[in-house]
């Protein structure tokens, strides 16, 4: 939509859309009037942000609750009904934000989680879908409305919050490393599991809005698997042993969208696998070089948690997530504006995060 007539014509349809929305009491006509629609953010009002991370204990555990900063709503749009419209969900938030051609994202009110859609030829990839049972609903509704089936997933890494599905996004398989889906694996036969969640969850603001019903069932593709097996755009599983066990970026190559998983975030410093990895330090180190080895390829980076950036940033991020690691190696206390003052609004317990890790690895 690079036209100024066209973008005008898009606003005044979206306020159309809208002002039906609200003289309707919530429901809408005309060619949406099959789809239901609804806002499912509350505008970013303040609410505090635990640690997305409950797996282990050192430098895994939130400090005390903070509150968010009231976050700006972004002025971005979803596709959906029959005739692919833009349009925003009335009450102003968007639910699915393009970043490439035939990639969209979700980013949940959680965490800045970002769940990635990648158009395939007869459906779509889901990656790491999250958060809120809420959330996943309205994504799966608004997929489809707008006719995406899934007819895959995918999980970066078996962390909680990357390891969740809903009913309504249907039964496509779950992918996974073959180490990611392992680690499910031991998770579900643990009873205990899905209590030591839902308690973790009971001190943060999304306490009972997350679903476990479907959590973890994750279909392990073959070691050394190269591409994700489907019929859309290659998609290329770089894994290696940073952050967790099994972890792998996703690179949408035709689209040049590296899906990061947990590194190369703006709000997040490296966690790293502190409990399973013989050599945690080496590992994240050998897993920036090769997310550097597309880097040049890249022109959209989607982190598990925190901003989608463009190309100019690539080479950035992996360099501050390096600088962190050296310095947690060799004792020092990194320069990172992700932690101390220059922490965003809401994030503040990223330096307990990293005041852990840093004891942890002094061997405290
Ligand atoms: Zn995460």
């Amino acid at each position: 939509m690079s036209d100024q007539s066209q973008l005008e014509e898009f606003f005044k349809f979206q306020q159309g859309i809208i002002d039906e929305f609200r003289a309707n009491e919530g429901k809408v006509g005309g060619m949406f009037e099959v789809y239901p629609l609804h806002p499912h953010h509350d505008g970013g009002a303040p609410r505090p942000a635990p640690h997305p991370a409950p797996r282990t204990d050192a430098g895994r555990r939130r400090g005390p609750s903070r509150r968010l900063g009231g976050r700006r709503t972004e002025a971005a749009m979803v596709q959906a009904g029959r005739h692919e419209a833009p349009l925003r969900h009335p009450g102003g938030e968007l639910v699915l934000r393009q970043v490439a051609d035939g990639v969209l994202v979700h980013e949940s009110e959680f965490l800045q989680s970002n769940t990635i859609v990648v158009q395939g030829r007869d459906g779509v990839l889901l990656i790491d879908p999250g958060l809120q049972d809420h959330e996943l609903a309205c994504l799966a509704t608004d997929l489809s409305a707008s006719d995406r089936t899934v007819v895959a997933g995918f999980s970066t890494h078996p962390d909680w919050d990357h390891l969740l599905w809903h009913a309504q996004l249907g039964e496509a398989p779950r992918y996974g490393t073959a180490r990611c889906a392992a680690a499910a694996r031991e998770q579900l036969s643990d009873p205990d599991t899905k209590a030591h969640i839902t308690d973790h969850l009971a001190e943060t603001e999304i306490a009972g809005k997350v679903s476990l019903d479907l959590y973890g069932f994750v279909t392990a593709l073959p070691v050394g698997t190269a591409r994700i097996p489907w019929d859309g755009p290659g998609v290329r599983i770089i894994e290696h042993q940073a952050h967790a066990p099994g972890h792998a970026a996703l690179f949408v190559e035709e689209r040049g969208v590296l899906v990061a998983g947990d590194m190369l975030s703006d709000v997040l410093v490296p966690m790293l696998d502190l409990d399973g990895a013989a050599d945690p330090i080496e590992d994240y180190l050998a897993a920036l070089r090769q997310l550097e080895g597309v880097a040049a390829d890249v022109d959209v980076v989607v982190p598990g948690h925190g901003s989608v950036c463009g190309a100019g940033q690539v080479h950035e991020r992996i360099e501050r997530d390096r600088a962190y690691v050296l310095a947690l190696r060799d004792g020092r206390e990194p320069g990172d504006p992700r932690i101390g003052p220059s922490a965003k609004p809401g994030w503040e317990w990223v330096s307990d995060v990293h005041h852990g890790q840093a004891r942890a690895l002094a061997g405290d």
